[in-house]
């Protein structure tokens, strides 16, 4: 059996000036920077990556940013692409958010491109995927979340797939406090992977890193990440906080 090592991701999302972000950043580099046992990255907003950067050079922190577009360079204005993120020192982006999906109209053609586009530039892409809640009530979990993957990875080789994170994120746990049941969440995860497995092979898709998101906070995370294929945690709200985001990095290395 692989063992993956669990990974705690933090989403800003569009919160934090260069200046706000300094504080937390330098908490969490700290706090966590030398630890082994779990990899942890930050994705602050574009505006206080160039802040961030130089706080986690020399830990093992990686830099993430929350999304890109699939182009190097071009007539795209108000976007950045992967290049100008490597230059900025970033090693992860997240693509598919829900909230890219829901309020800018995010296809998963346009997130395959990215996808894509971030493999080709040495960036590891955290593709989310996650059901609305109409879409549960419905009873179509399972095919929402296959459509998105398949779609999503479209292109994507056997040789690329083990760099790949794949985030579930259930529309309804994000930033409401409503969290996935354990049984819910391994459910879908291990959907996923067996989706990855077909897709990839066995060897790659053990690989690959399954991150719940949605809710996940101190208190609610020992049970998740005990999960078999739950590998670790997306985390918004109490990412901002560098307490309650290091305290979740302490109990992934716990439940390893
Ligand atoms: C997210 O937006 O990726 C997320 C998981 O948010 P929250 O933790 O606040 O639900």
């Amino acid at each position: 059996m692989i063992l993956r090592k669990k990974l705690i991701a933090g989403n800003w999302k569009m919160n934090k000036t260069p200046a706000e972000a300094l504080a937390p950043a330098q908490e969490i580099a700290v706090a966590v920077g030398k630890q082994p046992d779990v990899d942890v990255v930050i994705c602050p907003p574009f505006t206080a990556l160039t802040t961030v950067a130089p706080v986690l050079d020399g830990t093992l922190v990686k830099l993430g940013a929350q999304n890109m577009h699939p182009e190097a360079s071009g007539a795209f204005t108000g976007e950045i692409s992967a290049p100008m993120l490597r230059a900025f020192f970033a090693t992860h982006v997240i693509l598919g958010h829900s909230e890219r999906r829901s309020y800018f109209g995010e296809t998963d053609a346009f997130i395959n491109q990215k996808v894509l586009a971030a493999f080709k530039n040495q960036l590891r892409p955290i593709l989310c995927v996650g059901e609305t809640l109409a879409e549960r009530e419905s009873g179509s979990t399972l095919k929402v979340v296959q459509t998105q993957t398949e779609k999503g990875l479209e292109g994507v080789s056997k040789d690329q797939a083990p760099g790949l994170i794949v985030a579930y994120e259930p529309v309804w746990a994000i930033g409401t406090g409503k969290v996935a049941t354990t049984e819910q969440a391994q459910e879908v995860h291990a959907f996923i992977r067996d989706l990855l497995t077909k897709l990839f092979g066995e060897a790659a898709a053990q690989k690959v890193r399954i991150l719940y998101g949605g809710s996940m906070k101190p208190a609610n995370a020992p049970e998740l990440l005990a999960q078999k294929d739950i590998d670790g945690g997306l985390i918004g709200g109490a990412s901002l906080e560098s307490r309650s985001f290091t305290e979740l990095v302490k109990t992934a290395a716990a439940a390893k």
